[in-house]
């Protein structure tokens, strides 16, 4: 099969278009033809190299896989059939994993990152139970543009956060992935969005998709318009997922007992904490990495109903995806970048 692989770590440049031998599955792993693969911020990190974490090389990225079922070993699943991936691998025997928090799996890993090469090639395996059915409505590109940032999503402000009807939250950066996602789920649920971007043409586009207030983080003061828009009261949840850049603001955009959800640091992950306003404010901070399985079952249920839909930037063939991550790279999109196979 040909997939895009990288020897070395470094830029864009460092991504080659290849002949590689097909992967071969497992009991319990399903074969799968990729029709589309979407980019995430994870794929740009192993690319240049991570400090804590070895990734063996030569490597195949793509967490966010839409395609169709080749074969399987111990399922019945017919060949032909249109799936997209639960990105989120897991052992399925441990506590967790038999709990429902596979994602709390001593042995989670994540499809495309360090031993489970991913999506960016014509074929991938994956275990049978991290395909999810599509129906014949939704398109290949946009199944690959849902799973990762969804699910992540979702257990933030659904799990993590226990996001009400009715509350107001204010999501970073609405044009990213879990941004453009965080969105609509917080809509979904009925609460008041107040969307950050860096341009107005992107306030826009996060209006459109259910934001009712937007503030444009490059001319305007994050906490000061966000004490405006609430008649000084502040947000009662704040979806992080900036880190460094943004932290302190995040921080003072929360109101009595507001709630601070993070998923990342893409600016950088050593931020200050301000002990006088954690206490006195008595704000609580939350981790949350991806999510569960049937997490995005139930996010997808919303996705296949039309109540969800995924914010799509621009497609590339596979053999641009060097172009793809530059884009990914300048931070110039709204919502995914999918790779079509
Ligand atoms: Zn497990």
């Amino acid at each position: 099969m040909k997939a895009i692989r990288f020897h070395a770590h470094g830029g864009p440049e460092v991504l080659r278009l290849e002949e590689v031998p097909d992967p071969v599955i497992g009991p319990g792993e399903a074969l799968v033809r990729v029709r589309a693969c979407a980019l995430n911020h994870l794929d740009l990190w192993q690319r240049r190299g991570l400090r804590r974490v070895a990734i063996p090389l030569p490597h195949i990225s793509g967490s966010d896989v839409a395609g169709v079922v080749v074969g399987s070993t111990g399922s019945n699943l017919p060949a032909g059939l249109r799936v997209m991936v639960q990105p989120g691998i897991s052992c399925g025997r441990c506590l967790a994993c038999l709990s429902g928090a596979d994602n709390e799996c001593p042995d989670y890993e994540v499809l495309g990152y360090r031993n489970h090469p991913g999506g960016y090639a014509e074929l991938t395996k994956v275990p049978v139970q991290n395909l999810v059915p599509l129906p014949d409505s939704v398109s290949f590109v946009d199944a690959a543009a849902f799973p990762l940032t969804f699910v992540t999503a979702w257990h933030m402000l659904v799990t993590r956060a226990q996001l009400q009807r009715g509350e107001d939250i204010l999501v970073l950066a609405a044009g990213s992935g879990v941004g453009q996602a965080a969105v609509q789920v917080a809509r979904l649920i009925g609460a008041r969005v107040i969307a950050t971007a860096g341009s107005d043409a992107k306030l826009e586009r996060a209006r459109a998709l259910g934001a009712v207030e937007g503030i444009n983080h490059h001319t305007q003061d994050i906490a000061e318009e966000v004490k405006r828009l609430t008649g000084r009261r502040g947000v009662d949840v704040v979806v992080e997922h900036v880190g460094a850049a943004t932290w302190a603001k995040s921080i003072r955009s929360l109101a009595r007992n507001g709630r601070l959800v993070t998923c990342g640091a893409t600016t950088g992950g050593d931020v200050g904490i301000d002990v006088l306003a954690l206490f006195s404010k008595r704000l609580s901070i939350l981790g949350s990495y991806m999510g569960t399985k049937a997490e995005l079952v139930r996010a997808a249920g919303h996705f296949f109903a039309g109540d969800l839909r995924p914010a799509i930037d621009r497609t590339y063939p596979l053999a641009d995806a060097a172009a793809a991550q530059q884009r990914l790279e300048e931070s110039g999109q709204f919502g995914k970048i999918v790779l079509e196979v």
